[in-house]
């Protein structure tokens, strides 16, 4: 007859293996207020990974239903959310609540431009998980005036990028645009008197890149609450899939850029 296995103490402690690697502050963690600007793909898998690290205070930000084209890489919605056209803030809140019942894990549903400056004041790291450039200025513009952390990500078909802002001295989002970015801008609204309507191109998504980059962004802002700034990514992380290739490329800082001014 076998013998039960019995569980030793270490194994009735939910981050155990995560203690031994030594560096990671997982008091601080436990502590710090998250908040997760987007509830897309990147969302979902940013969201994961930060409850499995031990961030026990999460607010995720985003405006739009889930649809059934979102279901190749979103881990939390299911055919159902799809169906009641479900807002992505508050399916992914709950699921991934669901994962941790010491979180706090809520959903705002709104714009990001909507968001009141205190819920940027109140996180001690924001994660960007966004899909167009100007949603991406506004945070960035909010983290580096408030003085946050802000660790970026984006992808494109099996390439994607993650960049890291600390504010003053980090070159920023703002920093880094170029005019291509700058045309993109402008290619995303475009004015019909009096209403704006928006130019959203549907772009090659899939799960596997979305979580290399969702998992650099969660472990960037685990450096950052461990006190480990030193160790972060101090340029622009560019992600290859294909070819299987990372690349950090250097971002100057703008001397014009006008959010690097000290408070
Ligand atoms: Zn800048």
């Amino acid at each position: 007859m076998n013998r039960p296995i019995k569980p030793g103490e270490s194994d009735e402690d939910r981050m155990e293996r995560s203690r031994r690697v030594g560096w990671i502050d997982l008091d601080r963690i436990g502590k710090s207020r998250t908040l997760v600007i987007g509830a897309g793909a990147l969302g979902n898998e940013v969201v994961k990974n930060l409850v499995l690290s031990g961030f026990e205070d999460i607010t995720i930000v985003d405006m739009d239903r889930v649809v059934l084209s979102n279901l190749n890489r979103c881990l939390f919605f299911r055919e159902e959310d799809a169906k009641r056209r479900s807002f992505k803030a508050t399916a992914l809140a709950d699921m991934a609540q669901r994962m941790n019942a010491a979180c706090r894990v809520s959903g705002m549903v709104m714009k990001v431009q909507d968001l009141d400056e205190g819920v940027f004041r109140s996180s001690d790291v924001v994660l960007g998980c966004l899909d167009n450039i100007a949603a991406r200025l506004h945070v960035n513009a909010h983290c580096c005036h408030l003085g946050r952390p802000l660790i970026d990500g984006g992808t494109l078909s099996t390439s994607g990028k993650v960049q890291v802002v600390i504010p003053p001295d980090s070159p920023c989002l703002q920093c880094s645009m170029n005019r291509t970015h700058y045309r993109a801008l402008e290619r995303r609204f475009s004015c019909t008197g009096s209403d704006t309507t928006f130019f959203e191109p549907k772009l090659a998504a899939e799960i596997t890149t979305t979580s290399v980059i969702a998992a650099i962004q969660v472990r960037e802002a685990i450096k950052v609450l461990s006190g480990r700034e030193d160790r972060c990514l101090h340029h622009l992380l560019r992600y290859d899939g294909l070819d299987n290739q990372a690349l950090e490329l250097e971002v100057p800082l703008d001397p014009d850029c006008g959010l690097h001014r000290r408070q």
